[in-house]
């Protein structure tokens, strides 16, 4: 078996092990010196092709994507269609002309239809229309599982799906306004505690999310890789959903943050739930533990004090 990943430096990418790393964010970043790995630019088809040729995986772990928050979605929604049409395009087609023998592929929560029934299930993706903010990333996104699905149909390619909740770990993106809600609160929990302010939350902290640590989302895509099935999709879900105000009380006890917690209801709190199902990776992998949130989110901290001054914040 030799693996290639794209989007190795990516939140997940960067917990799995993989001989072939492919990486697309120039140096330097937390961790790169780790990476002995090539970046290229997996919009140009000529350049994935000559990976390919060049290494001979057989095995495909496919994580890159051009990504972005509400914002970037909305203003560059025709360049989200087209890298991420353009990436996956590639990378898929260079992988069956070498013979691949299987290929496992990330799509998002973000990408289902806007009026799903919840919760979520691998197989309501492509039942109606994305959400208008974002219909460029997610319809190229779907179109990742049509061609995975096609390819496997004609050319006996294994593809897989895998659907994280939300990601958080070490290397994730630190930004105080554009990022999720872990890290904000992380670093605005670290923020609070050295100038001995308020830590201020958005929202009433009573919406409930799902978390998974990069980490088991990394294990679970090689173990999903190493099945001998194709032609699936999983959501990685442990199942537990928690609300933001149990989340932000679990960061102050963790950073040891003994100031007051303030809730900012004039801040949006977006959807109130999205849950999901996750039944069907649980049954593949039964006795498969999840990192508990707590632990995870040590972990997390601990990482980012010490690349304080080099992670993306
Ligand atoms: P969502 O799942 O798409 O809503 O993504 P987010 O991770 O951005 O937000 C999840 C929830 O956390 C929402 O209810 C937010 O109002 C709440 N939240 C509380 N504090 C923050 C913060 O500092 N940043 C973000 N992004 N969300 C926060």
């Amino acid at each position: 078996m030799k693996t290639l990943l794209t989007g190795s430096e990516g939140l997940v990418g960067s917990t799995i092990e993989a001989d072939v790393r492919v990486g697309g964010r120039t140096p330097p970043f937390p961790g790169y010196k780790e990476h002995k790995k090539r970046w290229l630019d997996l919009r140009n088809t000529r350049e994935v092709n000559n990976l390919f040729t060049e290494t001979k995986p057989t095995h495909v772990i496919h994580t890159a994507a051009r990504v972005g928050g509400l914002g970037a979605n909305m203003n560059y929604m025709g360049e989200f269609f087209y890298d991420n049409m353009m990436i996956n395009l590639n990378v898929l087609e260079a992988a069956r002309r070498v013979g691949v023998e299987k290929v496992v592929s990330f799509l998002s929560t973000c990408i289902y239809p806007a009026d799903i029934e919840y919760p979520l299930e691998e197989h309501k993706v492509h039942d109606g229309e994305p959400h208008s903010s974002n219909f460029g990333y997610s319809y190229a996104k779907r179109m990742l599982e049509v061609q995975g699905r096609a390819y496997e149909e004609q050319y006996g390619m294994k593809h897989s799906c895998v659907i994280p909740t939300n990601i958080y770990g070490p290397n994730d993106n630190f930004e105080l306004e554009n990022s999720h809600v872990l890290p904000a609160l992380i670093h605005k929990c670290y923020l609070a505690k050295k100038n001995k302010t308020d830590l201020v939350v958005w929202g009433s902290g009573k919406p409930l999310r799902e978390f998974i640590y990069s980490e088991d989302v990394g294990e679970l895509t090689q173990m999903i890789l190493e099945r001998e099935e194709g032609a699936d999709m999983f959501i990685l879900s442990s199942g537990e959903e928690i609300s933001i105000k149990g989340l932000v009380e679990l960061v102050a006890k963790v950073m040891k943050f003994k100031g007051d917690i303030v809730f900012d209801d004039s801040k949006p709190d977006g959807q109130h739930r999205k849950p999901t199902s996750g039944v069907l990776v649980r049954n593949a992998f039964p006795s498969y533990k999840f990192t508990p949130l707590k632990k995870g989110i040590k972990k997390t901290v601990e990482w980012f004090l010490e690349n304080y001054e080099s992670c993306r914040k």
